[in-house]
């Protein structure tokens, strides 16, 4: 771990407990793992080699999504998914419609064989504005939430400081203006997250703005301490 990993745990202390999935109706969402994103070298924001974050992630959503669904709980997973040539900047193209990267990783491509997981294709970072209906104004997310009664929602996914973080920051606003009356909890599960690396250094020689730096550890704390400040819970373990 970073000198400035270790400072971060310290000045910005994080509290983890653990998640009872039966103690109320509780769902889970699942953000964005595709291949473009965790599959090694599947696309400009895979990752490059291996990752052992990335890795776990997918085993432990994986093990959690086949609870979910073996205990009849609903799971609702996000698919990055852009209209080819379509940009969403500052990114590079990404997760195109076709491309394969859209697609779920293949160790839970079996949810989309499965009556109770929603599958919601968004084409930008914040999950829960990419599930509204441009036309209609209608939140796919919010009427999950709402059809099932959710008194809980457990997160998981990639990357922990983008992704995951935008959407659970306004899962929680959505919750306190009033959208989802039964909702009382958003959780996010760390052994489910990650997220990408791109140290300063790495950054500047591949001829990017030190302001592209993105350090693992750094980041992944900063999400998770952003999102425990805004009202998330966080969750190391999941009964
Ligand atoms: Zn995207």
């Amino acid at each position: 771990m970073s000198d400035a990993a270790a400072m971060l745990r310290d000045a910005l202390p994080l509290r983890f407990d653990s998640f009872d999935a039966a103690a109320r109706p509780t769902g889970l969402v699942i953000v964005d793992i595709v291949n473009g994103f965790a599959t090694v070298g599947a696309g400009a924001l895979a990752p490059p080699a291996p990752d052992q974050q990335v890795a776990r992630m997918v085993r432990e959503t994986d093990a959690l999504a086949r609870a979910f669904i073996a205990a009849g709980r609903p799971v609702l997973a996000f698919l990055d998914s852009h209209v080819p040539g379509k940009p969403e900047p500052p990114y590079p193209p990404h997760c195109e419609i076709g491309s394969g990267e859209e697609q779920l990783v293949p160790e839970l491509a079996w949810l989309e064989a499965e009556a109770t997981a929603t599958l919601v294709r968004k084409d930008c970072i914040n999950g829960f504005v990419g599930a509204m209906d441009v036309n209609t104004g209608r939140n796919a997310v919010a009427d999950w939430v709402n059809g099932f009664g959710l008194e809980s929602v457990l997160v998981v996914g990639i990357c922990t400081d983008i992704c995951v973080m935008d959407f659970v920051l306004t899962l929680l606003s959505a919750r306190n203006h009033g959208l989802m009356p039964s909702l009382a909890e958003v959780a996010v599960f760390e052994p489910g997250c990650a997220t990408y690396d791109l140290p300063r250094a790495l950054a500047v020689s591949l001829g990017l703005p030190e302001t592209a730096a993105h350090p693992k550890a750094v980041t992944h704390h900063a999400g998770l301490y952003f999102m425990a400040s805004r009202g998330a819970r966080l969750v190391d373990a999941v009964a």
